[in-house]
């Protein structure tokens, strides 16, 4: 075993212990709900819970894949529940969100990889919150025929995310099973569907990856017609996952964020505490208000 860097005082994270973190974590129980920030352990989750922003985590517990970087169960997963769109739809209404990120585990086994779920989930938000603007975090549906991807971006959410996760050439260590150039081109085949769609994808650092292939991911993302961006420090959930090759100091964080910037993205955010879905809806409203 190789030894991994001290972790940084940089990388520091609140106790959860505030009401509106308990409020949060009250509705989702209630609605049987399961959250991204718990299932990967997020650090952001004292401070996103108490301000009554979580990622809603759709379609069970248990992924098709097997991430080395990723704290959720691979297996054989659960049957799709007919009633979650209502019920995610439910805990937005109930928590009062202005913007609501729904993401998922990957479903190799669905035949249009949960396409139709999403959508569903989508409508049922838009109805019983009309107010809430919707980010969708998406898997690959690298099995699906291409209606699978048409059906979300015709459910209309306000922006699609979908994260690269990592440099090209560390797929086959970090994300076996995905592949680079058609994680790239679902952004596009977004914009090219619906041209108004927001689009957003990203990828964590510390992994073993070099500055240059960070900015070439950038270059590769603007050529899809990717608006957001986010860059974030990998953190190992378990001593099983893939090691930390290295703590991102911060300023290099700013100096992705300003190279970001430079090459037209609308809306960047890259620090070591960054996650796909960290302040995306503060982000959202200060980038339309502007
Ligand atoms: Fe949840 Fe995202 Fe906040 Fe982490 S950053 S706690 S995943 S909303
Ligand atoms: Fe985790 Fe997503 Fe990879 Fe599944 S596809 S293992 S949920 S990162």
């Amino acid at each position: 075993d190789q030894e991994q860097p001290k972790k940084p005082a940089w990388i520091r994270v609140k106790a959860p212990v505030s009401q509106g973190y308990k409020d949060t974590r009250d509705i989702l129980k209630a609605n049987r709900l399961v959250t991204v920030c718990e299932e990967a352990g997020c650090p952001n989750v004292g401070e996103c819970w108490s301000q009554g922003h979580a990622t809603m985590m759709i379609m069970g517990e248990i992924c098709t894949r097997g991430c080395t970087f990723c704290n959720v169960a691979t297996g054989k997963p659960q049957t799709l529940d007919a009633f979650e769109p209502g019920r995610v739809a439910h805990a937005v209404a109930t928590l009062g969100l202005k913007h609501v990120v729904i993401t998922s585990v990957d479903r190799d086994d669905l035949e249009d990889g949960g396409a139709d779920h999403f959508a569903q989930t989508i409508r049922a938000v838009r109805h019983r919150a009309p107010g809430t603007t919707i980010e969708v975090l998406v898997p690959d549906f690298l099995k699906c025929a291409p209606s699978a991807l048409e059906t979300v971006v015709a459910a209309r959410p306000d922006v699609f995310n979908h994260n690269l996760e990592t440099v090209p050439g560390l797929y086959p260590e970090v994300r076996p099973g995905a592949r680079y150039f058609h994680s790239l081109r679902l952004l596009q085949r977004v914009k090219e569907l619906d041209p108004t769609m927001f689009t957003k994808s990203g990828i964590m650092v510390g992994l073993g990856e070099e500055g240059p292939a960070v900015r070439q991911v950038m270059d590769d993302m603007r050529a899809a017609d990717v608006d957001f961006l986010t860059i974030g420090q990998y953190l190992q959930p378990t001593p099983k996952h893939h090691r930390v090759a290295r703590f991102v100091p911060p300023e290099e964080f700013a100096a992705y964020e300003k190279a970001a910037y430079g090459k037209g993205f609308l809306m960047v955010s890259a620090t070591p505490l960054t996650r796909s879905s960290y302040h995306a809806g503060d982000d959202f409203a200060r980038m339309r208000a502007a």
